[in-house]
């Protein structure tokens, strides 16, 4: 396989781009080599500029999950956008979309659409605040909610460690407002509710992580958390940008039967065009201007392009239901690579919930982010690089999901199979 034209591009992107890229896990660093540069998907493949081919599993990280370019999605967009791309003021296809949401998933009565992930995170939290008129927040170390200034902060796995921030231009008198906790350990929780417990607004989490890789807490863990949250009066924040319609129809929480105050979305919920919602209880919903008190505005919110393809995405997963068949083949995949874990003795750990999965280059239990940094990083990095010459496209970082869509078939995963023994193989050498 040779790269190039997406060498040349990538030389060129760096002129004007900071560091060649919009965002910055494209640009390869933690695995080495350099980004390739995309010219087209369809259903489970994408095409890079030089024309090699490669099985997808970032698929967008995350909202393709019917595959790229599906026919049905793309003639909504295609259709919608002759009347107008945009007007700034109210428009049927946000209440049909709204009435989506609120139909699948059982916690949200009411919600707001804004244009990212970050963007309903970072104004979940700000309701949240404005809610319980109390300032701080409880993340866990390891959980990505967007860039969101009070949600950019890593402190360790100390327990109750007040935040420091985790990057230049947040200010610590900001960043002191987030406390840090280990995933996964209820008592870190408690100790934190037991001295700050009347000061905390809410506790925001990923119900299953996907962005320290794949890492699943238990079901006792999720009602022990929303029991603490309860009997202190802090709202309970399920992010579930990643989650949600993509695990179930009803997110994370259609599979753990918990119901949270706000829920966060992103991702699936557009298909595959800028599209974030939060929403919740009528009660907590309707602190929100122009209602309530709480600000937060867009003016590309509810974009009738971006309504028309995550309605149309949702309808269809409504529809077909493929939330079966998506974990039938992440087991045939997870199954696969575990037996070649053991024929090839390679020091490793799959971690899977239906179609999110994980391959984490350590000997260790994954189930925090302390225990998902025990993994051998250049050696993943050695496994992604033989994997994309393979023709099979990862996420280019150990602590990320890779993800199934609808449009992967059996072939492709036990082709997939076949390349993860050749590059087996390759590392034993
Ligand atoms: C991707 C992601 C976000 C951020 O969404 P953007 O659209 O990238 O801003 C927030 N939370 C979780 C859990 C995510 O996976």
């Amino acid at each position: 396989m040779k790269f190039e034209r997406s060498k040349q591009l990538f030389e060129e992107a760096k002129k004007y781009l900071v560091g060649g890229v919009n965002s910055p896990v494209r640009a390869f660093k933690s695995v080495g080599g350099e980004p390739i540069f995309i010219k087209k998907g369809k259903g489970s493949r994408i095409w890079d500029e030089d024309n090699n081919e490669y099985i997808d599993y970032v698929l967008s990280w995350g909202p393709l999950i019917l595959g790229h370019a599906n026919e049905q999605i793309v003639n909504a967009i295609k259709q919608i956008s002759n009347f107008g791309t945009s007007f700034g003021a109210p428009t049927e296809l946000e209440i049909e979309m709204a009435k989506a949401v609120v139909d699948a998933v059982k916690s949200v009565e009411m919600v707001r659409f804004v244009s990212s992930g970050t963007e309903a995170t970072m104004s979940a939290i700000r309701l949240a605040r404005g809610y319980t008129k109390r300032k701080k927040i409880i993340k866990f170390d390891g959980c990505y909610h967007g860039h969101g200034d009070s949600l950019l902060v890593s402190a360790g796995s100390g327990v109750a460690t007040l935040g420091i921030p985790g990057t230049p231009g947040i200010p610590e008198e900001l960043a002191s407002l987030t406390i840090v906790l280990p995933y996964n350990n209820i008592d870190a929780v408690k100790e934190a509710f037991e001295k700050y417990g009347e000061d905390i607004a809410c506790v925001i989490i990923e119900p299953v992580a996907g962005n320290m890789g794949v890492v699943a807490p238990s079901k006792e863990y999720h009602q022990e958390l929303r029991e603490i949250t309860k009997k202190y009066g802090a709202l309970l924040i399920w992010d579930e940008v990643m989650t949600g319609f993509r695990l179930a129809y009803g997110g994370a929480q259609e599979l753990y039967g918990i119901e949270p105050d706000i829920t966060t979305f992103g991702k699936v919920i557009g298909g595959g065009l800028p599209v974030g919602a939060y929403g919740g209880k009528r009660e907590i919903m309707e602190y929100v201007a122009p209602v309530g008190p709480v600000y937060q505005a867009g003016t590309l919110s509810g974009n009738p392009l971006a309504m028309a393809a995550g309605l149309k995405q949702l309808q269809i997963l409504k529809e077909k239901n493929p939330y079966p068949s998506l974990d039938e083949k992440g087991k045939i995949l997870e199954d696969g690579i575990n037996s070649l874990i053991q024929k090839y003795d390679i020091k490793a750990r799959v971690n899977r919930v239906g179609s999110m999965i994980t391959l984490f280059f350590t000997d260790k239990d994954v189930v925090d982010f302390e225990t998902a940094k025990s993994s051998d990083t250049e050696l993943f990095g050695r496994f992604f690089r033989k994997m994309l010459q393979l023709g099979v496209y990862l996420p280019p970082s150990q602590f990320e999901a890779a993800f199934l869509s609808d449009a992967h078939s059996k072939e492709d995963i036990n082709e997939t199979l076949n390349k993860i023994e050749e590059a087996f193989r390759y590392l034993k050498k």
